[in-house]
């Protein structure tokens, strides 16, 4: 089948203001991981309005519209969760009123993924009035809770839906490059335990924070010694969040612990992003007089059966393993790292 694109564009410029609109319409909407319901709502809505042949809901909150009825099934995702928006002070605009002139549409998510979503349904609608859909079958998914829970729609859709398209383009921000691989990912486990004393007779203690302010800064120093590879880019490490255990903050702290969020380059396994933690100074000397444990953190119990936006997952439940491998399209057999 022969494409005009230049119809193609043409239509997509006709289109750029309800495309625009439907997007500061979802950026509008708080929709964070496991309250995706009103957003899912309003997709809904414009699939329905564009003319989508079938739209549906699944259990776990997804909406997946179809396009076409051919043969070949073709997904193109975008997870319709964000994160929070952190401190407010920080945003230039109301990052749910968001901002728009001529070129740039900002607000939280309009990159990651709700723009990928408004260009989608817009895309889909084009496929179907200039009849491109051939031999094909077009589904567009608007999943949940992936920012929370890296692969579990996905693995919902996949294997209680059982829908297996043929390929899938996932819609993330690459600034509209085409990627053709992805770095792997981890959450890793830091913790140290300590002996809590009162405060005025600190010495009769032993303070995990000050044993974990080394393990930081030595984690900040790894960083920069990570593995690089020209395609996939360097692997990293940041810490994203602290905890601690105290008994008052009149008292020593007994116990701290970070989560350290780990991106693993081609050739860096599970175990070597543990390995390497587990030989920095400051942990060995902090394991030496009380545990230092690293794992990878386990995503279990509350953390993958919360309730979904749209009726509570019930009895599917998934123990989510923090850690997916790098994989990438210019190795034979997609070859992974684990
Ligand atoms: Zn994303």
């Amino acid at each position: 089948m022969s494409i005009d694109f230049k119809r193609v564009m043409e239509k997509a410029e006709e289109y750029r203001p309800q495309i625009a609109a439907f997007l500061r319409d979802m950026v509008a909407i708080p929709s964070e991981s496991c309250q995706e319901e009103e957003i899912i709502q309003r997709i809904r809505g414009e699939m329905e309005h564009v003319g989508f042949d079938r739209v549906e809901i699944d259990p776990m909150g997804n909406i997946l519209g179809y396009i076409g009825t051919g043969k070949h099934l073709i997904a193109m995702d975008a997870h319709v969760d964000t994160v929070g928006v952190g401190n407010r002070e920080n945003w230039d605009h109301d990052p749910y009123t968001g901002f728009e002139d001529g070129e740039i549409i900002s607000g939280r998510g309009t990159s990651d993924q709700e723009g990928g979503m408004a260009s989608m349904v817009y895309g889909a609608k084009i496929i179907k009035e200039l009849g491109l859909s051939g031999d094909y079958t077009l589904l567009v998914t608007g999943t949940v809770q992936e920012e929370d829970c890296d692969g579990l729609c996905w693995q919902y859709i996949i294997e209680e839906s059982g829908i297996r398209p043929e390929f899938v383009v996932s819609t993330e921000p690459t600034s509209l490059g085409i990627y053709r691989g992805q770095r792997g990912r981890m959450e890793i486990l830091v913790a140290v335990d300590g002996v809590s004393s009162h405060g005025s007779a600190p010495e009769r203690g032993d303070n995990a924070i000050f044993k974990m302010a080394p393990i930081l800064m030595e984690l900040q120093e790894l960083h920069t010694r990570l593995k690089d590879d020209p395609f996939l880019g360097k692997g990293s490490l940041t810490v994203s969040e602290i905890f601690y255990t105290s008994p008052s903050r009149c008292a020593v702290a007994d116990g701290c612990s970070i989560s350290v969020d780990r991106r693993l380059t081609r050739g860096e396994t599970w175990e070597d992003a543990l390995e390497e933690i587990r030989q920095l100074p400051a942990v060995k000397k902090a394991g030496a007089g009380s545990p230092c444990t690293i794992t990878t953190v386990p995503h279990t119990g509350d953390w993958s059966i919360r309730p979904s936006a749209i009726s509570p997952v019930g009895s599917w439940k998934r123990n989510i393993q923090s850690a997916e491998p790098w994989w990438s399209l210019l190795d034979p057999c997609l070859r992974k790292s684990q």
